[in-house]
Order: C-alpha cells, then structure tokens, then sequence
C-alpha cells in the first residue's frame, strides 16, 4: 500500500525567502507567502506562472486540498488531416507509415485554427489524459490573487511529459471532431504555460472537484496518502 510517514523536502523560495514544501519526490514547488510556482528542472528552480481554477458554479467552504494541474498552450494555424468517409475501426496513421493511394474515399480536410489551453495533470494518476480533458472543460484559469490555495504537493509530473500528453489530449478532441481520422500531417504544437491549483473536497471514497462532478477515485491516485497526512487532512467516513 503506502508508507506511513510522508518524507517532506524543504525549499526556499527565491522570491520571498520562505519555506517551500512538499512531497519527496515534488518537482513542482509552491511558495504560499508570494504565490509563486517552481519546477525543478535539471536540478535548478525555474519560476512558471500561477493559475488558480474558476469553478462554474459557487462552492460553500474552502477545498480540503489543492492539486497541480500543468497548463499547457495547444496552437495550430490549421493541420492537413485525411479522413475515412466511411467509417472503419483502422488505426490513425502519421506520415511515415500512410500510403493514401491505397485507400478509396478518403477526404482531405484542414482542421480548424486553435490556440487554447489544456490542464494536464501533474500529480501520478491513472487515465490522466481523460481527467485533464474534462477539468480543461470545466474550469477557467485565473490569475486571481482572492483565490485562496493553501499547499500544492503531489506535483511529479515533468514540463515535458506534460506536453506530450497535451498533445495526446489534443488528439483525442480532434478524432472527436473528425470521426474516421486516417492520418494527421503533423500535431499541434504544444507549449508550457504556467502551473494551475485545482481545489478538492474530500469525500469517503476518493476527491470531488468543487462545483462539477468529478470524484476522482484514492486508487487511481499515487501519491494519495502521503499527500493526506503531509496536509493533516481527515477523510470523512462512510
Ligand atoms: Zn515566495
């Protein structure tokens, strides 16, 4: 299962001189006396910008816990895409291995123009690519210093494994949008942003994002208990 004791790494922040903390493993480091956000790359702290979520509907109380989400920037000016009129279960193909000549009814189309941003979690979880679609669908970053967040611990995940899962995610709402999606010139191009806090509630059996319906499952979570004792939190019982 887990280890009883969290071990806890301190930081000091660049900017104001307090503590940071968080889990052994973090590499995402949160000061909440400036509420500034570091990434430990390559064994340096380099500073992202801060995000907080808005919710879309109000929440009674502050969340128990905030969680690290990457915000990553999708832009495309458009992309050469082919898709199968008719609709079949075969594999989307890149470039290298698509032989268009031997395929009848396929159509030409070039995507939309985008630029938007994705949330991307940055904590060990499963199915992270279906809980940053649906927390990107439902939350709006805000760099709003009245947001209270409290700690930021969990945050494993790498600047770069982020973007490539962004890409994943941008993927999937383009097969969405291009049923029959044969083959994609390129992906869209995917860059970091900034570290957004998203706040939870503590339920019984996993975490409820404030305000949408979204329980995110303890077992589908890593870190989960280490991040419950690191923050002294008491998961209601039932
Ligand atoms: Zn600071």
């Amino acid at each position: 299962m887990w280890s009883s004791e969290p071990e806890v790494t301190a930081l000091v922040c660049t900017d104001c001189g307090r503590t940071m903390s968080g889990l052994d493993d973090d590499i995402i480091h949160f000061c909440s006396g400036c509420r500034s956000v570091w990434s430990l790359e390559s064994g340096r702290l380099v500073q992202f910008p801060f995000y907080t979520a808005r919710t879309p509907s109000e929440q009674p109380g502050a969340p128990d816990l905030h969680l690290p989400f990457w915000l990553v920037r999708i832009s495309t000016p458009g992309i050469s895409i082919l898709v199968r009129r008719e609709h079949t279960s075969s594999p989307l193909e890149f470039p290298r291995n698509f032989d268009p000549s031997a395929e009848r009814n396929l159509e030409s189309i070039t995507t939309e123009p985008e630029d938007r941003l994705v949330a991307v979690p940055a904590f060990l979880c499963e199915r992270a690519s279906r809980i940053g679609w649906r927390v990107t669908r439902h939350l709006t970053p805000v760099s709003d210093s009245d947001v209270p967040a409290r700690a930021l611990a969990g945050g494993v995940v790498t600047g770069g494994e982020a973007e490539s899962l962004a890409g994943e995610i941008a993927l999937i709402d383009m097969r969405r949008r291009n049923p029959g999606l044969a083959w994609a010139a390129a992906l869209p191009d995917a860059r970091l942003k900034g570290v957004m806090a998203v706040g939870f509630n503590l339920l019984a059996h996993g975490l409820q994002l404030a305000g949408i319906r979204l329980v995110l499952p303890y077992t589908t979570m890593a870190d989960v208990r280490a991040l419950i004792d690191f923050l002294d939190l008491t998961v209601p019982d039932g």
